[in-house]
């Protein structure tokens, strides 16, 4: 029973938890002992909180045998990426310079998290400050895809996805800039969600680029990322870019969803988001899943966003300015990491140059100059200006490209997950795998990845769905029924084609 538990979707789980068959303790027991099996190999966290989890747990099993009325995912484990403060939990951004740095305070999002009982496991390895696509950037070491140990989990987020297709975790949270949610989501074969900007609080998230970064869920269904995003979404005044206004029925659209009925609903294939650089295999399921759409009914239609060719050069003079400037808080003098230098006088300014020399990555030091020039007097104009302007001219695609379809569809990666190594030398090649997730981050709309089958490498490829700001619903009811459709197809959930790891007991 207990390695079953594991196994099941978080609503699954949740009926269990209900119906008192099973009590959170022993469904938060049996994911802390599958973190003790596979995590060696996986290394999909970086802290692991059983003392926390297990007093969650062990408080809404007595609340619920008291009677309470309580959050229908009240007592399901959930994992942190670690660039999401906990009160009490470590807290790292996958960075030394904050090594052992114990927030006082939780994000918004964790803080519903516990206000709905759900115990949480621990906090998800990440690419350093979330710069990255295969988590390679972390402090701390790599997170393994449990595909393929020998391939990242995508990045930034890597963990929280690893943790999720490990079976370590049924729920996890992730943050996505430029993808970080949903290529690790593609590259493992799970569901990952990007809300629309401003639908989930970033109060608490340490900030990477501010006008970019959204929470969202990490899960193995539709169905799951509807419910946790529906716990963590809604307005949170301490967030001045919250929206202040419910948010849609996304429980209800991935019911409704996976109904299967796609009548009357407009999908948009992006032009521009396909053909060269697409490995073959991704093509190939990209274009089966539009054959599935179409048999449920959807009208699949072309739609031509012509700026987006601009997505990645706009996104990288914009994403590191805002970082160079978020980050200039970590200077040894606060919090975290303080490096005094080892000879000469300890000033103000040598102990900073000392703490960030040795504290920060190189992907993290190549941001934060990179983002310096461009915001500096004389370059202002001609990098951070022109960025924003691609930028506002990738918005006017996405509105006209929403005039003609309801959704808008792509693959989610380029490519499958690749080896350790193979793009850590060439940060172009990094940056292009997020050709394809990009775009949706410059225009707030929201976006979802899901398992869309294997390549010819037996590898998970994801299928992204994009939405009108606002209307993630769409995703959730799309992302549902094609989830539906492409699980009656491959006779169960992807993951299930997933080698077994080896358990290290
Ligand atoms: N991979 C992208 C980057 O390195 C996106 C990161 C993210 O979404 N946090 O910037």
């Amino acid at each position: 029973m207990t390695n079953d538990l594991t196994r099941l979707s978080a609503a699954d789980l949740a009926a269990h938890l209900v119906s008192g068959e099973v009590s959170s303790v022993e469904a938060t027991q049996a994911h802390l002992d599958r973190i003790g099996d596979v995590d060696t190999a996986v290394h999909a966290f970086l802290h692991v909180s059983t003392e926390d989890a297990l007093a969650t747990a062990r408080d809404i099993d007595s609340r619920r045998a008291a009677g309470e009325d309580l959050h229908p995912l009240a007592g399901v484990p959930i994992a942190v990426k670690d660039v999401v403060v906990t009160k009490g939990l470590p807290t790292t951004a996958g960075s030394k310079i904050l090594k052992d740095w114990i927030p006082p305070y939780d994000a918004t999002l964790v803080e519903r998290i516990r206000a709905a009982g759900l115990p949480i496991l621990g906090k998800t390895n990440m690419d350093e400050f979330a710069m990255g696509s295969s988590t390679e950037h972390s402090a701390y070491g790599n997170t393994h895809n449990p595909w393929d140990l020998d391939r990242i989990p995508g990045g930034s987020g890597g963990g929280s996805a690893a943790a999720v297709a490990a079976y370590e975790a049924p729920l996890a949270i992730g943050t996505d800039t430029g993808g970080s949610i949903r290529q690790p989501g593609a590259v493992t074969g799970t569901v990952g969600v990007k809300p629309t900007y401003g639908g989930v609080s970033r109060y608490g998230l340490i900030a990477m680029a501010s006008s970019l970064d959204q929470a969202g869920p990490v899960t193995r269904t539709v169905l799951d990322s509807a419910l946790l995003h529906e716990l963590i979404g809604g307005h949170d005044p301490r967030d001045s870019t919250s929206i202040n206004e419910d948010l849609p029925l996304l429980v209800d659209a991935a019911r409704q969803g996976a109904i299967g009925d796609l009548r009357g609903l407009r999908v948009g294939v992006v032009s521009e988001l396909s053909g060269e650089g697409y490995q073959e295999g991704v093509s190939a399921r990209f274009a089966e899943s539009l054959d599935l759409l179409r048999s449920l009914g959807a009208e699949i239609i072309e739609v031509s966003c012509p700026h987006f060719k601009y997505a990645l050069g706009a996104y990288y003079l914009i994403m590191p300015s805002e970082a160079s400037s978020n980050l200039a808080k970590f200077d040894g003098m606060r919090f975290g990491l303080r490096v005094e230098p080892e000879d000469g006088p300890i000033t103000a300014e040598r102990v900073m140059s000392a703490t960030r020399g040795q504290g920060f990555g190189d992907e993290v030091k190549r941001r934060i100059i990179l983002g310096t020039y461009a915001l500096s007097a004389g370059y202002y104009d001609a990098y951070y200006g022109s960025a924003q302007k691609v930028r506002t001219l990738i918005q006017r695609d996405f509105d006209a490209a929403f005039a003609q379809a309801d959704v808008l569809v792509s693959p989610t990666a380029p490519t499958t997950a690749f080896k350790f190594g193979e793009k850590l030398d060439d940060p172009l090649a990094m940056y292009l795998n997020d050709v394809a997730t990009i775009p949706a981050n410059l225009a707030g709309v929201p976006g979802m990845s899901l398992p869309n089958g294997l390549s010819d490498d037996g590898l998970p490829v994801g299928f992204q769905i994009l939405a009108p700001a606002k209307a993630d619903d769409r995703l959730y009811r799309v992302g549902a029924a094609l989830e539906a459709a492409l699980e009656n197809t491959w006779g169960g959930p992807l993951l299930a084609k997933a080698p077994e790891l080896e358990v290290a007991r």
